[in-house]
């Protein structure tokens, strides 16, 4: 038992960041530590293990990915309609840092950041992005600006399984590719769709079916259907189970009825 669990350690060791290591129970040992006098209470909470002086969580056997689940939210639309959709906020155990996670193109903004707007429909109503020129409400993806005709590279996704898909080229948010991804999380396999959106052109000859590993081309980045802002907009949502998503129109594989928007953070690459 004891050889087992050093192995199940090293493996939850070796699947952790700096960053998501030094959250959560981490800190709430470092306060335990801190009270004299006290009697020190297990290190590390039941499911999670001392690694120094921080706690990581323990995998459950034959797990990898950790089980995203929905929740609700809600918004005033341009119209001022209250409007509810599902939503899967970021996990607490991915890292908030945008510049901590791999992008499909290289950074595009000064001190080498990428993102310049990000997710938040898991905000309240008054916290999520509106401007004079925007078309919806709230922001599912994140903003990545870079010059246009940059490449856009496929990354995958973590717990990925195989190669993506792809499902879509054609115009959506203006010219679009929607990719089809695998991923093992909470001891299944679920699908994940990504949307590139706004691009120059998607890369040539690219159609419904191709698979694209890590590093082939999707396209280069642009401004259609976002006029005079060159930027990839990445979007990640998951596939709902009772939907066969290589049936459904390019429309539908952006509905909430097929498809639950993503807190793109827990499901890109970490660098
Ligand atoms: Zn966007």
């Amino acid at each position: 038992m004891a050889m087992r669990l050093e192995a199940i350690a090293l493996l939850a060791l070796g699947s952790m960041t700096v960053g998501a290591a030094s959250r959560g129970p981490a800190n709430a040992t470092a306060r335990w530590a801190a009270i004299p006098g006290r009697v020190e209470p297990t290190p590390c909470p039941e499911g999670w293990l001392a690694d120094g002086d921080v706690c990581v969580p323990l995998p459950l056997e034959g797990q990898e990915g950790p089980e995203l689940t929905d929740v609700a939210n809600a918004h005033r639309d341009r119209r001022g309609q209250w409007v509810r959709y599902d939503q899967i906020p970021r996990l607490p155990e991915r890292p908030v840092d945008y510049d901590l996670y791999r992008y499909p193109i290289a950074p595009g903004m000064p001190g080498g950041h990428s993102v310049i707007s990000g997710y938040d429909l898991d905000q309240p109503n008054e916290r999520q992005r509106r401007g004079p020129t925007l078309s919806h409400v709230g922001h599912g993806g994140v903003d990545l600006p870079q010059k246009k005709g940059a490449p856009i590279v496929m990354v995958p996704l973590e717990h990925q399984e195989g190669d993506a898909e792809v499902l879509f080229v054609g115009d959506l948010f203006g010219r679009t590719v929607i990719t089809l991804h695998a991923l093992r999380e909470g001891g299944q396999v679920r699908e994940y769709v990504l949307l590139f959106g706004h691009l120059d052109a998607p890369a040539m000859g690219l159609a419904k079916g191709a698979h694209l590993a890590s590093g082939d081309l999707v396209g280069t980045v642009g401004d259609t259907g976002s006029p005079e802002l060159v930027h990839l907009h990445l979007e990640a949502r998951r596939v709902r189970a009772t939907v066969n998503i290589r049936n459904e129109p390019g429309y539908k594989l952006v509905a909430n009825e097929c498809t639950v928007v993503c807190d793109p953070r827990n499901v890109l690459p970490l660098k």
